[in-house]
């Protein structure tokens, strides 16, 4: 049997299959573009919630065909496996939750409105403010209604707290392994940590080898296996999310020699907060995503105490802020995020606007090299 790292690494044909027995028995199919979507709600009307986001170079062409090529890769990517019939897992989705987070995201949404049915949440972006939480709270609840009407069935709180407890337990066990980048010498690389992010939530093998994988890491740790030199400059990794296919900013930097302890992306830590065991359980799946700090937000101080606490927590040397190319939110965001790396936590910071293409690796190689070298 293959082991937990390499499980991961190649886990997306295992996830078509389960869904697909999964689907023959009855159960739905969501597929969703945001961490903003909560997957605890889809899971308690009885569906996978599945993300979407596209993360293949393959599939930019075909969306350049129909998008302006200067667009965030992610957006054209996506938009690119459902142009192609290239994504089963949209294939067999009953429902696309989307959201109003950027606008490129907003506006490709009408572009594919034809081809299935969607819903979508609409985003509140001054989360300061009362008014904003008690629209959010109405988003969710809409959703929940969506669901109700398309599987024809009511959600239970009881179903509700069932699916927090199982979407809390998946984000538990994915935080417990991203926590070792905490350790003074970490057992495994950003590169590692990077490709486990998985699409399909709620599913009991991923689950067994997430915790098959923590007992790995303690192994390593007990033999001494570690993942970079002893006084490898630690990275800290903020700005949009990556996954497999899309580390190459990840890759560079261990290259170069240095580690990534920790992703303040979407794509690691930060949306794996639980949500709360406490009152009524759709509200606390809806306080617990209103938290995400998404550049979409304004004003989005929560990134920058995010910021502040994981560079203490995983001892960061130095912040690489990616930026997919025509993201204008992070892109804009960056001057504060540097601003406040650079005076009030006292590290070098850079930022790295590229997209999914090898082309600039040679040029990122060196100015990460570069920041590599203020760090000793
Ligand atoms: S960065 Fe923002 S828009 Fe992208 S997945 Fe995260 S919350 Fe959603
Ligand atoms: S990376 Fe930026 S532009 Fe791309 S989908 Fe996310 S928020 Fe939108």
């Amino acid at each position: 049997m293959i082991n937990p790292f390499e499980y991961f690494a190649t886990s997306v044909g295992a996830e078509i299959d389960f869904v697909r027995a999964e689907k023959r028995r009855g159960r739905g199919v969501v597929g969703i573009y945001c961490e903003f979507t909560p997957r605890d709600l889809i899971l308690a009307a009885g569906a996978y919630p599945i993300c979407l986001c596209g993360s293949s170079r393959k599939t930019i062409p075909p969306a350049e065909t129909v998008l302006p090529a200067n667009l965030c890769p992610l957006i054209k990517s996506s938009l690119g496996y459902i142009l192609t019939n290239g994504c089963p897992f949209f294939s067999m989705a009953d429902l696309i939750v989307a959201e109003t987070t950027c606008d490129g995201k907003k506006k490709v949404w009408e572009l594919i409105r034809d081809r299935k049915p969607q819903h979508i949440l609409e985003l509140t972006q001054k989360v300061q403010e009362t008014e904003a939480w008690e629209h959010w709270l109405k988003e969710v609840g809409k959703l929940k209604v969506r669901l109700e009407e398309l599987y024809d069935s009511p959600i239970s709180d009881g179903a509700l707290r069932e699916a927090i407890t199982t979407m809390n337990r998946e984000r538990a066990l994915l935080r417990a392994v991203m926590e070792y980048g905490a350790e003074a010498r970490p057992v495994i690389s950003g590169l590692e940590l990077g490709r486990l992010r998985f699409r399909v939530s709620g599913m009991p093998e991923h689950h067994r080898r997430l915790a098959e994988l923590a007992e790995a890491l303690e192994e390593r740790k007990r033999k001494g296996v570690f993942a970079a030199a002893e006084n490898a400059p630690r990275v800290l990794v903020t700005g949009c999310p990556m996954s497999e296919g899309t580390l190459k900013v990840v890759e560079i930097i261990e290259e170069a020699g240095g580690i990534v302890v920790v992703q303040e992306t979407c794509s690691g830590i930060k949306p794996l907060d639980p949500v709360s065991g406490e009152g009524d359980p759709l509200t606390a799946i809806a306080e617990k995503h209103f938290r995400i700090p998404c550049s979409c937000m304004t004003p989005n101080t929560g990134r920058l105490e995010l910021l502040s606490k994981l560079a203490g927590q995983f001892k960061a040397h130095a912040v690489v802020d990616l930026v997919w190319q025509a993201c204008h939110t992070y892109n804009v965001e960056s001057f504060q995020a540097g601003e406040f790396v650079r005076r009030e936590l006292g590290i070098p910071y850079l930022k790295v606007e590229t997209d999914y293409s090898p082309g600039d690796r040679e040029q990122i190689m060196v100015r990460i090299q570069t920041l590599l070298e203020m760090t000793r």
